[in-house]
């Protein structure tokens, strides 16, 4: 059976955007980046308030959002949002801030869902997020809960951000990942959870590469 509808879920910084990215390029699957588009819509919330941030704001924020999720010709994922490329600026630590309380209002959810289901029509697919598998794509041919310890996945943030410039303590790195999956857990509506029918995968131990391989033959079998 081909395994054209794929998800991803599992806790921040567990490596699902790095991994998801390389199994579509390989497998030629569109990948949908779900998290970019609840860090859309805080990004785009931040524009018109300053924090504290209400709900009532949230939900007047995401009334008429539009969010496009597109590939430069690098691969890389470009986001849109109402027509302005917000690719860089969804990755900030105010949008991170503030995206769980974002991602926790009803309203967000039922939109994104729409957004993301359209979105899942479009062929062979590889979805990431936390409700993949539990909400937006029950019948998935294939799904994948992807983790690894605290530790291990804020020294990955770590490095990520590194890269990018920003000035680190993984302390704090670990306290907001932990804070943030808290959030993700405990909300009411389709909260962060291992689908009853998805593969735990702990890559705590494991290199990219193995992490790859492994999801591969996974899609294969
Ligand atoms: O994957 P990423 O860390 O970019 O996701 C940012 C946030 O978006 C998560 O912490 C979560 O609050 C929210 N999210 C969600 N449902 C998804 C994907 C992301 O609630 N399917």
């Amino acid at each position: 059976m081909t395994k054209s509808v794929i998800a991803i879920d599992g806790p921040a910084g567990a490596g699902k955007s790095t991994i998801s990215k390389m199994v579509a390029k390989q497998l030629k699957y569109i990948y949908i980046d779900t998290g970019a588009m609840y860090r859309a819509v805080a990004w785009r919330v931040l524009q018109e308030y300053k924090p504290p941030i209400s709900t009532k704001q949230i939900i007047a924020s995401v009334q008429d959002i539009d969010i496009k999720l597109s590939y430069d010709d690098n691969q890389n994922l470009q986001v849109e949002t109402n027509g302005t490329n917000v690719t860089t600026e969804i990755r900030t630590p105010q949008v991170t801030a503030l995206v769980s309380q974002v991602a926790a209002v009803g309203q967000v959810r039922e939109k994104m869902v729409e957004l993301q289901r359209n979105m899942a029509k479009q062929g062979k697919i590889l979805m990431d997020g936390r409700d993949i598998g539990t909400c937006v794509l029950p019948n998935a041919d294939l799904k994948i809960y992807l983790t690894a310890s605290a530790d291990e996945r804020a020294n990955r943030r770590a490095k990520q951000m590194a890269q990018k410039g920003y000035n680190i303590d993984v302390e704090k790195i670990k306290a907001d990942i932990i804070a943030r999956d808290e959030a993700d857990m405990n909300r009411e509506i389709s909260p962060l959870k291992k689908a009853d029918d998805a593969i735990l995968l702990d890559t705590t131990d494991m290199t990219i590469d193995e992490v790859l391989k492994t999801i591969i033959k996974m899609v294969q079998d």
